[in-house]
């Protein structure tokens, strides 16, 4: 339940340039202005935009969709790091569907990208819908009317039928450049899974609207992914993984292990690089299948890690990844979906690892002050 006057004080932080030294949270919604009736809780501290996760997948697990029962214990695990708005980058709907979270309000909000399109054998079981080429517009246009805005790929990956398997492209040119726009003329955008040059170059060139591990960009593309405004999240916490991806190739596909050999090594690198070229960045977990929900913070913290600015990833995190997704942040008459601290995360993302508070549509939901306090 909602704390009827909730009076933030502090660091208010709005964006990159706007700061506001108090807030208030009434029935929910936030305010500038001082309402007339007395605060029932005060929470001081430097006060955020609810954090994004822009790559999570509540609602599965390696088997596919979860029960109900799952899906809420993923949904608290990652609300519980701060994180208050996923975009969730592609879920099996059958036989569980996450649609009943949106009537949760302990329940952090979902964008949901409908399910992963990918080709038989060309991706992981039981998570993706298999088509073939030929069915791509059309299977876009589907998943865009089932999800909330967004639609998600898998772009590349292993290709056992080569010579030498490595990882290679699913959609030819053509059927990519039409399902996107297929997804464009309903409003919707495509984000697409790649590791590979190849495949982010592909992504590039075809429209795509945001890249997710993109691994494998180099100079070139980032410089064209800045001027044309494609985000990329690079999933720190699964670029760990690269390296068992590698070994599970050993001995059977030398090719393969030798490229996700590569991208492991320059993982911190090319992150880092991304950031300096001026890539807009997107904080995504990759919580799935390997990666546990409410792991946030290690992807926060591996960002800072490879060399990218801490006011950078805040802005990855909370003000900017909200911009970039259309949902408000703090602002007159937003839902109160905030997270307080008692340092400043722009100076050491340390600090998202011990919120004060996590203020869910103005009801506390996790942290170090309880509800009642003042
Ligand atoms: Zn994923």
């Amino acid at each position: 339940m909602a704390t009827e006057v909730i009076h933030l004080s502090g660091a208010i932080v709005v964006d990159g340039e706007t700061e506001a030294a108090d807030l208030w949270s009434v029935a929910g919604r936030l305010t500038f202005e001082k309402p007339a009736r007395a605060a029932d809780l005060r929470i001081d501290g430097v006060v955020l935009p609810g954090l994004v996760d822009v790559h999570c997948h509540i609602g599965m697990d390696d088997a596919g969709a979860v029960t109900p029962d799952e899906a809420r214990r993923q949904a608290i695990a990652d609300r519980d790091t701060g994180v208050l708005l996923v975009r969730d980058a592609g879920c099996p709907r059958a036989p569980y569907s996450t649609r009943w979270l949106d009537a949760e309000p302990w329940a952090p909000r979902m964008i949901r990208s409908g399910q992963h399109l990918a080709i038989a054998k060309r991706y992981l079981r039981n998570l993706p819908r298999d088509i073939v080429p030929e069915e791509l517009p059309d299977a876009v246009a589907e998943e865009a009317l089932a999800g909330d805005g967004w639609v998600k790929l898998v772009g590349d990956w292993i290709d056992r039928s080569l010579p030498e398997p490595d990882l290679a492209l699913l959609w030819p040119d053509d059927k990519l450049i039409e399902a996107v726009g297929r997804a464009h003329a309903l409003g919707a955008r495509v984000t697409t899974h790649v590791f590979s040059a190849e495949g982010a170059a592909q992504a590039l060139r075809c429209g795509l609207d945001c890249i997710e591990h993109g691994t494998g960009l180099d100079e070139a593309m980032m410089a064209e992914a800045r001027a044309k405004g494609v985000a990329v999240a690079p999933t720190m916490i699964q670029r760990e993984h690269f390296a068992e991806i590698a070994a599970a190739g050993r001995g059977k596909y030398p090719v393969w292990e030798r490229h996700f050999l590569r991208l492991h090594e320059e993982r911190h690198d090319q992150a880092r690089r991304l950031h300096e070229a001026g890539v807009k960045l997107l904080v995504g977990s990759d919580s799935s299948t390997n990666i546990p929900h409410g792991d946030y913070w290690a992807e926060t913290d591996l960002m800072a890690l490879a060399g990218i600015a801490p006011k950078a990833i805040v802005e990855a995190a909370t003000y900017g990844a909200r911009a970039y997704l259309g949902v408000p942040g703090i602002e007159e008459g937003a839902s109160a979906d905030v997270v307080v601290y008692a340092a400043d995360p722009r100076e050491d993302v340390a600090v998202l690892r011990a919120p004060q508070a996590i203020v869910l549509r103005g009801a506390v939901v996790a942290g170090a002050v309880t509800a009642g306090a003042l």
